[in-house]
Parts: C-alpha cells; structure tokens; sequence
C-alpha cells in the first residue's frame, strides 16, 4: 500500500468504512480512553486538523468528550503534561501511537491501566482490515 492512501482516507473511503476504522480505533484500546483511561466516545486528532493533522490511524486516539473537547485545538502532549491524570506511561503509549507503534502502545497502556483488557489476536484483525482498506 502506498503511504499516501492513508492520507485522504477520510475524503475518500465511504462513510462505511469510515465507521468501520473508527470502531477499529476504539478497540485498540478496550473503548477507553487514551488520555484518562474513561470509556471513549470520540476520536481525537493529537495534532488538531486546523494545524494540518491527519485523518490517519497514527494522528487518531480514542478519547472520552471530556477529554477532546477540553484538548481542543492544543497540541495533545502538551496540554496532557499539565492534566492531573497525567501518567508518564499514558504519555509514552501516545508518543508511541503517533509513530506508529500501536503494539508498544497498546503495551503502555495496559501497564498503566491493569484493568485494560485487549486481546493481540483483536489488533492483528484489526490491523489487516485496515490495510485492506
Ligand atoms: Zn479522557
């Protein structure tokens, strides 16, 4: 897959499939939320749309409303540094989600949240039906 398909996936794919990659979004993280760790009802972009974000796996975490509306239009990492349910781990999942990383990341999360359940076998699945898309 060339990397620019992702790119315009939001312009481009049926609001179908859109669905389908946001669910897919939630379930990486057990429907919680990336930041706080409540149950996701959002998607956030970590860098804001109207500072060029991206509608893309790596720019798109799951968030509680709380959470992306009080983010707004802020960069994510900073505005997270200064929350009081800051946990440094929370931080090093979300670094490593915008790279890419979403197995190291979906790791640090259930290191900060015992509770957090995913099974791999969910995000292999997931993974390969976004490819696919
Ligand atoms: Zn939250």
């Amino acid at each position: 897959m060339h990397t620019n398909d992702a790119v315009f996936l939001e312009d481009l794919c049926p609001k179908f499939r859109l669905r389908q990659w946001r669910k897919s979004i939630h379930r990486f993280t057990g429907k919680s939320c990336i930041y706080c760790g409540k149950p996701s009802e959002s998607i956030d972009h970590v860098l804001p749309r109207s500072q060029g974000g991206l509608s893309t796996t790596e720019n798109c975490v799951p968030a509680c409303l709380s959470c992306n509306g009080d983010k707004s239009d802020e960069n994510a990492l900073y505005w997270y540094r200064r929350q009081k349910f800051y946990d440094p781990r929370r931080a090093m999942a979300i670094r490593a989600w915008l790279e890419g990383d979403l197995r190291l990341a979906i790791r640090l999360l259930q290191w900060a949240n015992p509770n957090f359940k995913v099974s791999s076998n969910n995000y292999e699945k997931d993974k390969s039906e976004y490819k696919a898309a």
